[in-house]
């Protein structure tokens, strides 16, 4: 379970985020939808403990600073950060030692499969292309099975087979138990893999809708584009 609990972030003057709260059961796929420059990527970093900011991110009722909640949420960033010098299947190697993990080399294989990525095992992480660091950096984040997993705009960049098996993957993980919630800007790219959505407009949480609300007249869509573009859009 993920929890965000008043979360309020600024760059100096700037207010990225806003007083923004909600809560991700086990067993759901949250998406966070808002145009560029909503906050998005503000609120992800501080569910990752990368930024400084006022409020609470619970993992699993535990601070997101302890070392139980680091080893049970993982964090696909916006950027994908890849080491240069060490090639894919010792990003794999890295993470299971960083992680005490035993008995991954079949998972770091499948993941590895599953992503079109293993025929590139022996390449280091500087001769991988943008999409294929964005592949690397997703498998590093799965590898040790956190509880939660927060992706950053996850599908930018990646070729529609890794878009395909990445989703397939989040439904599979989401079926096990595991808690997801990934951005994006592109509401189009989100089709029916979410059970929850929350859009953010201007560092706020302007909306929140559950699949199971969407009506053929009052899509997930339309609400997007009433909150972020005003009412025009509706007409
Ligand atoms: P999103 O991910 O939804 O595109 P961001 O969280 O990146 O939005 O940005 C939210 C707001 O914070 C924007 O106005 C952006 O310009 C500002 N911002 C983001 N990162 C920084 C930073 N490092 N320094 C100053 N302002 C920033």
């Amino acid at each position: 379970m993920l929890e965000v609990q008043h979360i309020v972030k600024a760059y100096g003057k700037q207010l990225a985020v806003n007083d923004v709260s909600f809560t991700v059961p086990n067993g759901e796929i949250a998406v966070l939808l808002g145009p560029n420059g909503a906050g998005k990527s503000t609120l992800i970093k501080s569910m990752a403990g990368l930024l400084r900011y006022k409020g609470e991110v619970l993992i699993n009722g535990e601070k997101n600073k302890t070392a139980k909640a680091r080893r049970d949420l993982g964090y696909v960033p916006e950027m994908p950060a890849v080491y240069d010098l060490l090639t894919v299947q010792e990003h794999m190697e890295f993470i299971a030692r960083a992680y005490r993990l035993e008995n991954w080399e079949a998972d770091a294989a499948q993941l590895l499969e599953r992503l079109e990525m293993d025929t590139k095992a022996h390449k280091l992480g500087k001769e991988l292309s943008k999409g294929m660091q964005q592949k690397l950096s997703i498998a590093c984040a799965m590898l040790p099975k956190p509880q939660v997993l927060v992706l950053d705009e996850p599908l930018v960049g990646l070729d529609p087979h890794a878009i395909k098996e990445l989703k397939a993957m989040l439904r599979e993980w989401r079926d096990a138990g595991h808690t997801l919630l990934l951005s994006t800007h592109m509401i189009d790219s989100v089709e029916q893999d979410w059970d929850c959505a929350y859009i953010m407009m201007l560092g706020q949480l302007k909306a929140v809708m559950r699949r199971e609300e969407e009506t053929e007249s009052d899509t997930l869509e339309k609400l997007f584009f009433r909150i972020t573009e005003g009412e025009v859009a509706e007409a």
